[in-house]
């Protein structure tokens, strides 16, 4: 049953569309230094490589900002289309209009309002900001976070809530200084000559409950599109988690129209498993497509061997290596199910829900494992070469189906 999406205007990222009738887009950002040019045009890629359809990058430097335009021809020559992103604190103003060839290359501007400048400075600057992007085309994200919410507007929440009959609790005033800050902004902008359709807001906290909270809000007090992020998810299962816990309640709720999932990555560990969290919580969710989703039984007392885990994760790894290739020769393999289980209790009937499925045999079952395609038993496999034939039926499948 597809699931009802708030109604948010439409935006246009270089060739991505968000917002209005447009899926939910998937983003990532990098964590290299922009200054080095080979090593985020790498990381770009890689990132886009595994699904990212927008990839964010942090310009802090005139150095960084220099390396803009070169990484995008680095990767123009990779043939890697993905719109980059630039992600602007305290001198966005400076290094845009210092570095046209940056401001060109980028296909949309972060301007966090907490960080824009200070006292007098901070009208003026998020309006060259503005300008910029209206001299160049360019859409914005007003993204506001809470580690640096405007602390003006914040004082300001604070002193009129002091005011009223009934004050408002504490987390209650954050959320109000949270969306007051994105919403006010982004009145400032449509006022120097933004069109709505070029904003996109945010307004990130770490708490899940408070996330929520935040978007139903925002959500019902604007139509801009939204961009969706626990921020400082955290590392490993807690990041995952969390990030998965807060924005799937509103990706129910039809709110969000972009997603970033903030994982700390492991030292040493890939950059794209953000990419593929967000994959994975759009599609278990039912919202988009991306990868064949393997289920997988979690075993037990009835499979002491490390066969069927071992089968799941080369099912796993096998479909997410040949997307890339089928997303363009066999469009709609995305959608394939896939079943691996470990013994007779609920492997036959799981499998048989799937396009393909294989049940293994548990502890002191026949050494055989049936396999179900579109619901009917088709072979058993036995042997040493279970693995290898189950990939090729797989493939097979594919083939006829997809090809
Ligand atoms: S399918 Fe079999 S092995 Fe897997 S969890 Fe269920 S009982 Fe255990």
């Amino acid at each position: 049953m597809p699931l009802p999406r708030r109604s948010s205007l439409p935006v246009r990222i270089g060739k991505v569309s968000m917002g209005g009738a447009a899926p939910v887009v998937v983003q990532s950002m990098t964590n290299t230094d922009t200054a080095d040019v080979a090593a985020t045009a790498k990381q770009v890629a890689e990132l886009w490589r595994a699904g990212s359809e927008l990839v964010r990058i942090t310009v802090n430097t005139p150095e960084a900002a220099a390396a803009v335009p070169r990484i995008r021809e680095k990767l123009d020559r990779m043939n890697v289309e993905v719109p980059l992103i630039g992600d602007f604190h305290y001198n966005g103003h400076q290094l845009l209009t210092q570095e046209p060839a940056a401001a060109q290359a980028l296909a949309k501007y972060r301007i966090n309002p907490g960080n824009v400048g200070f006292g007098r400075k901070r009208d003026s600057q998020f309006a060259t900001l503005i300008e910029l992007a209206l001299q160049y085309g360019k859409p914005v994200r007003i993204g506001v976070n809470w580690g640096s919410l405007d602390q003006a507007l914040a004082a300001q929440l604070m002193d009129e809530n002091h005011a009223r009959a009934q004050p408002w609790d504490a987390p209650r005033v954050m959320r109000e200084a949270l969306i007051r800050s994105a919403l006010d902004s982004a009145q400032r902008a449509v006022e120097i000559g933004l069109p709505r359709e070029r904003i996109v807001l945010s307004c990130k906290v770490s708490g899940v409950q408070e996330l929520i909270a935040v978007y139903r809000d925002l959500a019902a007090r604007c139509d801009y599109a939204l961009h969706l992020g626990l921020t400082e998810a955290g590392m490993g299962s807690k990041g995952i988690v969390a990030s998965t816990a807060a924005l799937s309640v509103l990706l129910q709720e039809g709110i969000g129209d972009t997603i970033r999932i903030s994982l700390t990555p492991e030292p040493g560990a890939s950059r794209t498993q953000e990419v593929i969290v967000a994959q994975e919580l759009l599609q278990t969710m039912g919202l988009r497509a991306f990868t064949p989703l393997v289920t997988a039984c979690p075993g037990c007392g009835r499979t002491t061997s490390e066969f069927f885990q071992e089968l799941a994760k080369t099912v796993q790894e096998h479909v997410r290596a040949k997307m890339p290739e089928w997303k363009l020769s066999h469009p709609g393999a995305e959608n394939l199910t896939l079943a691996v289980m470990g013994c007779v209790v609920n492997g036959p009937g799981e499998s048989r829900h799937a396009n393909i499925g294989i049940s293994l045999p548990g502890t002191g079952e026949a050494p055989a494992a049936p396999v179900f395609i579109d619901g009917q038993k088709a072979m058993t496999l036995r042997g040493e070469r279970i693995a290898e034939e189950f990939v090729a039926v797989i493939d097979d499948y594919v083939e006829r189906r997809f090809g």
